[in-house]
């Protein structure tokens, strides 16, 4: 934990250079540090649950990469199965058994998925999915919820409606309209406004594609019964329903979300901890829908780098280390510690809080608003989260620079750990005032 004043001098000039050759100076937009008005930490190594930036400050980090680095950073058994992998090969593009071994290992975890393709990012996992949903129901239309995020393909690319279902506008220049007409969108959360998008638009609805937990408008669970709204629903209306586990999957638990919910997706997508740090995605489901997919099927989907050695020894390590006894009830003591102290702090502190939490997923909003969707997540004072974000920094603690993310907890943080973010939590709700 870094107690002197934190520098940036370093990461400033590195900033600037950047900025110059690389839009933005970052290679994913929310890593410039852009709402909230700081230069972004150009980072020099990570170990366990710390990170180092070029000017010397040290952090206990929860963004993890923004998640997959569930077992901490460099965690020396995924950093040595990538180095003996790649002693022997860093890519063939013709099989390898290790592409086998781990879809045997994400099928015996996440049983609705019967048979997976490996991709490269969630993006291309979702995109996908949704070409699979599409060619398989030979309907256009897809379905899904305000504050999602889904990766940047374009039908997912797609402004919220507010209200009763919407037909979509596009979120960013670039986006067709004509592709942005085949989107709907819903509130989180609200099963009423689905039911009404399928009475209007059932029979032309290829999928609802929706975050069992959404983790991209901070973090907000699902309400009770509103998973089963969605089975029922879309098995109604002979629809495909597809969990992005991006985020969740083997995040909240040994069988992702699916698992702790109990509903039975027809298409799971998956990223992040399935690549243990290395870029992975996949997406999978029932087997009669999978085998669709070319070469088996008609539908195309391809990759020179899918299924990398690389990036398979990683993912396939980090999945072998959660399955290890034990694991996943420590991160549930460990976020539900966290939990508790930050409450105790804003209670103390007389400071708004809502505090949303699954797992090791979780997030503090500035608001005494209970959080269920987009429109009450906006409820947070986000100015009041900017100061708060740039305090925690100096206190040697790194969370996403938005409101809009949750932070994530890793079997690398310890107790200690715990303890020293409880400490500068109190300290920068300290310096906001009530
Ligand atoms: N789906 C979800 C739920 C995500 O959280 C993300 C990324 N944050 C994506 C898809 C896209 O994944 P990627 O950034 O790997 O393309």
């Amino acid at each position: 934990m870094s107690l002197k004043k934190r520098e940036d001098a370093r990461s400033g000039k590195a900033f600037a250079e950047a900025k110059e050759i690389i839009p933005g100076g970052v290679n994913s937009p929310v890593r410039a540090f852009k709402s909230v008005g700081l230069t972004p930490l150009f980072m020099e190594r990570g170990a366990g649950s710390r990170v180092y930036d070029i000017d010397g400050n040290e952090f206990i980090d929860y963004i993890g990469s923004w998640g997959p680095l569930i077992m901490g950073h460099s965690h020396p058994e995924v950093v040595e199965a990538i180095k003996r992998t790649a002693e022997t090969g860093t890519s063939y593009g013709a099989p390898t058994e290790l592409e086998t071994l781990m879809a045997k290992l994400v099928i015996e975890r996440v049983p609705s998925i019967e048979m997976v393709r490996m991709v490269n990012s969630g993006t291309e996992a979702t995109m996908s999915a949704l070409r699979l949903a599409r060619g398989y129901t030979k309907r256009s239309k897809i379905v899904k919820f305000e504050g999602c995020y889904h990766g940047h393909a374009d039908s997912l690319l797609i402004k919220a409606g507010s209200g009763v279902a919407t037909l979509g506008l596009p979120d960013s220049p670039g986006v067709p309209d004509s592709v942005a007409m085949n989107t709907i969108t819903v509130p989180y959360n609200d099963l009423e406004s689905i039911q009404l998008a399928f009475e209007k638009f059932g029979e032309e609805i290829a999928a609802v594609i929706v975050e069992p937990v959404a983790g991209n408008m901070g973090v907000v669970p699902p309400r009770p019964g509103f998973l089963q709204g969605l089975r029922d629903l879309t098995t109604q209306y002979g629809s495909l329903l597809i969990f992005d586990e991006v985020m969740t999957g083997f995040r909240v638990g040994k069988h992702s979300a699916q698992g702790l919910y109990g509903i039975t997706p027809d298409l799971t997508c998956l990223g992040k901890v399935i690549g243990g740090g290395l870029p992975v995605g996949a997406y999978g489901g029932k087997k009669e829908i999978m085998e669709q997919i070319a070469p088996s099927g008609p539908i195309y989907q391809a990759g020179t780098l899918s299924g990398n050695p690389l990036a398979m020894a990683a993912g396939y390590t980090t999945l072998r280390l959660l399955g290890e006894p034990g694991v996943y009830e420590e991160l549930e003591r460990k976020a539900a510690r966290l939990e508790e102290g930050f409450l105790r702090n804003a209670r103390e502190l007389g400071i708004a809080s809502t505090i949303n939490r699954v797992g090791s997923m979780i997030c503090p909003f500035f608001t005494d608003v209970e959080v269920v969707d987009y429109e009450t997540a906006k409820t947070s004072d986000l100015q009041r989260f900017n100061r708060y974000f740039a305090a925690l920094l100096d206190e040697g603690v790194s969370i996403a620079p938005s409101q809009f993310e949750g932070m994530f907890v890793s079997a690398a943080h310890s107790d200690e750990d715990i303890e020293l973010t409880i400490q500068a939590h109190h300290e920068a709700l300290k310096q906001l005032g009530s």
